[in-house]
């Protein structure tokens, strides 16, 4: 996309860089800092995922935005500032104070336990759930789950960069949910 808000799809994978063997032997992890660290290619990726929010099929505007740890935070805390709207975690297992909702998944690198505040949402909410990439999807689909269990109804969700080859997607169509995605490798 060309249309001065989001760079060429190029320019922005240009600044994930690929980390053989990180955290594992045999992962090629996707480091965002680059990106990160380039003040306009985020503002794109910030803007690019607001966009997406706003003009979701959902219908209902977002009135929430819910980002999961860590590097999920980091584009849903400006999105949901750009919405004007409030952030909601996602966190890994242990890291909540008080009363959670808790959901376990397979990782592309392991296993983890994903929790949401129980009193984080309200029935009315409309959620919009961003994260930095997709792998195997079941980051994602654990973070859907955990917001519909809290009460609350997904708008959509959206990530910086889907793993095509791991077909996460897939696994998300199950969700219902409409996955938007910047880039895609
Ligand atoms: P998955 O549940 O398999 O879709 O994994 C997605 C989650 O794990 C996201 O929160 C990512 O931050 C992280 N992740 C998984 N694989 C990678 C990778 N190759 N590079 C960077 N992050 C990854």
């Amino acid at each position: 996309m060309t249309d001065g808000r989001t760079a060429p799809d190029q320019d922005l994978l240009d600044l994930i860089r690929d980390v053989a063997d990180f955290p594992k032997p045999g992962i090629v992890f996707k480091d965002i800092a680059p990106l990160l660290a380039d003040a306009t290619a985020f503002a794109r990726v910030v803007d690019g995922i607001t966009e997406l929010a706003r003009t979701g099929p959902g219908g209902s505007p977002v009135t929430k935005v819910a980002g999961i740890e860590a590097r999920g935070f980091i584009l849903a805390a400006p999105v949901a500032y750009r919405l004007g709207v409030g952030l909601v975690p996602v966190r890994k297992s242990g890291k909540l104070p008080g009363a959670t909702l808790a959901a376990s998944y397979a990782l592309e690198y392991g296993e983890a336990t994903l929790e949401i505040p129980a009193d984080g949402l309200q029935a009315h909410d409309q959620v919009f759930v961003v994260d930095d990439v997709l792998a195997t999807g079941g980051t994602l689909s654990a973070a859907i789950e955990l917001v519909r269990r809290a009460g609350a109804d997904v708008a959509g969700a959206a990530v910086l960069l889907e793993l095509g080859f791991l077909d996460g997607r897939a696994r998300l169509a199950g969700t219902g949910v409409e996955l938007h995605t910047l880039l895609t490798v």
